[in-house]
């Protein structure tokens, strides 16, 4: 197996509070990776300090055979290392199509062109094009994403974070807030365009049948460790992943 992204005794500390407590993560290229948890497990802390959002106390992130580590944001971005946020951050005031576009020029700007490969030369304008159709809002393209509904607004914030055309992508918590149907279609959405696209998913998610029906492997925190790592069949069999959500 070769990974794409590695951690290597990762480790974030809030004062006294260990956030993420010295984490060896191995995503392995092309496969859907879950991390999944109580609340306050420490996966959006994770995501934060892979993504730079946050600098590690200890330990070492890996992107590409690249030492990422406490590097800034906008330049683990352009490693090809795109994430959402719980929060959506979608323009309200431009249109569907601006918002992608945006995201698509930013990712021009921002790709080492050298080392991109030939499907991503695509021109923002028509990459962005292309993203509205894969999430289905292409019909929409000329409205405001003020005017969408909730569920197409996390759509559209899938496609910004798309736009950058990433090797890997990082979505916390996607569906947060939807109901079940919307969940699945967006999940389901996700997943066929990271098997098109030919990006790495990893993704936070509090439906556990739907981590279970799309993953290759889970990673389960707790208290900031990873108690159980592996397909979805060996974490449910695991008894402390079972005691960690029964409580028991
Ligand atoms: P999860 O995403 O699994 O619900 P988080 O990563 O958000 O968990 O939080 C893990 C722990 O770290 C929680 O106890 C949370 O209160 C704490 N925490 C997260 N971010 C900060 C911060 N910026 N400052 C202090 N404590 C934080
Ligand atoms: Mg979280």
């Amino acid at each position: 197996m070769s990974a794409i992204l590695e951690t290597d005794g990762l480790t974030k500390r809030f004062a006294s509070l260990v956030a993420n407590d010295d984490i060896d993560l191995a995503v392995e290229d092309g496969s859907t990776h879950s991390v999944i948890g109580p609340n306050g497990a420490g996966k959006s802390t994770l995501f934060n300090v892979i993504t730079g959002m946050l600098e590690p106390t200890e330990g070492t992130v890996t992107f590409n055979g690249d030492d990422i580590t406490g590097l800034p944001p906008h330049k683990v971005a352009r490693h090809g290392l795109a994430r959402s946020f719980q929060i959506t951050d979608v323009f309200d005031g431009l249109t569907a199509l601006e918002n992608v576009r945006i995201a698509a020029q930013y990712g021009e700007a921002g790709a080492g062109s050298m080392w991109r490969s030939a499907d991503r030369l695509a021109a923002p304008e028509e990459r962005a094009d292309g993203i509205l159709e894969d999430i289905g809002l292409a019909d929409r393209a000329e409205q405001r994403a003020s005017e969408f509904a909730y569920g197409d607004r996390r759509k559209l914030e899938i496609g910004i974070t798309m736009a950058t055309d990433p090797d890997l992508l990082m979505l916390d918590e996607p569906t947060a807030g939807m109901g079940r149907e919307d969940t699945v279609s967006t999940i389901q959405l996700v997943q066929r365009l990271s098997e098109e696209r030919g990006f790495t998913l990893m993704l936070i998610e509090h439906d556990l049948e739907i981590v279970m029906s799309i993953s290759d492997t889970i990673t389960v925190l707790q208290g900031g460790a990873v108690i159980s790592e592996g397909s979805p069949e060996e974490v449910s069999a695991d008894e402390e992943v079972q005691r960690a959500y029964l409580g028991g």
